[in-house]
């Protein structure tokens, strides 16, 4: 009984996507294999599933499945989990002394909902304030889509953007807002295919109103290009 209500928690809580903290919950162990190992594992595992859903693995179609997705897991949209692919956190100095704002708008997110392993497809929204670093504009897209190469929740997903852009620019001057379509939301359960969740995170002088107008307003500006 005390299982099954167990399970009845887990249940409602991955369906609210409630997420539990701000660092992705990590075994002690996970790297104790490396990346082919976890391959060769997960392949079997992927095959298992299939064959447990009644799927004939020998069908030309269908053989190279398990292999295929325990790469793609492991090296593309997991690859995230594995510190050596976090980018480096070289900056640079500001020698314009650009005191305002920059922000990066429309940075493509593609992550992965850690409770149903469905696609979360967005966009993210970064800012920051130079405190005297700032960093290429390239590396803010890409710490966006190492975080988000990981299983996740965007209330997670946001704050790691902002603590990772703190750390490395030095201060707390950082705000993100990512909108996005969680396919566990739009293609089953409720099936609404219009939602979208809205996250973001406030650092330092963002958390003043005006401050955090001004971002707001960027984000909305409409450019043609
Ligand atoms: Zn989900």
């Amino acid at each position: 009984m005390k299982l099954d209500n167990d399970f009845n928690d887990i249940d409602a809580i991955g369906d609210d996507h409630v997420g539990s903290s701000s660092e992705t919950p990590m075994r002690k162990d996970a790297f104790r294999l490396n990346a082919s190992e976890k391959i060769e594992i997960i392949r079997d595992d992927v095959r298992h599933i299939m064959e447990t859903l009644g799927l004939d693995l020998s069908d030309d179609s269908l053989k190279g499945t398990p292999n295929r997705v325990a790469k793609m897991f492991v090296n593309e949209i997991f690859g995230g989990l594995d510190p050596k692919k976090k980018p480096s956190a070289s900056t640079f100095e500001n020698k314009y002394k650009y005191g305002e704002m920059l922000v990066e708008k429309n940075i493509s997110v593609y992550s992965t909902c850690e409770h149903h392993l469905l696609p979360i497809v967005g966009k993210a929204h970064v800012a920051y304030i130079s405190s005297g670093k700032v960093v290429g504009l390239s590396k803010m897209n890409r710490i966006v889509d190492y975080f988000a190469k990981r299983p996740q929740v965007q209330e997670r997903l946001t704050i790691q953007i902002v603590k990772e852009l703190q750390n490395v620019l030095d201060t707390e001057d950082v705000a993100c807002v990512i909108d996005a379509k969680h396919l566990c939301v739009n293609s089953r359960g409720i099936r609404d295919i219009e939602s979208s969740t809205v996250t973001s995170e406030f650092g330092g002088k963002f958390k003043e109103k005006e401050t955090r107008r001004e971002f707001l307003d960027y984000i909305k500006l409409d450019t043609q290009f």
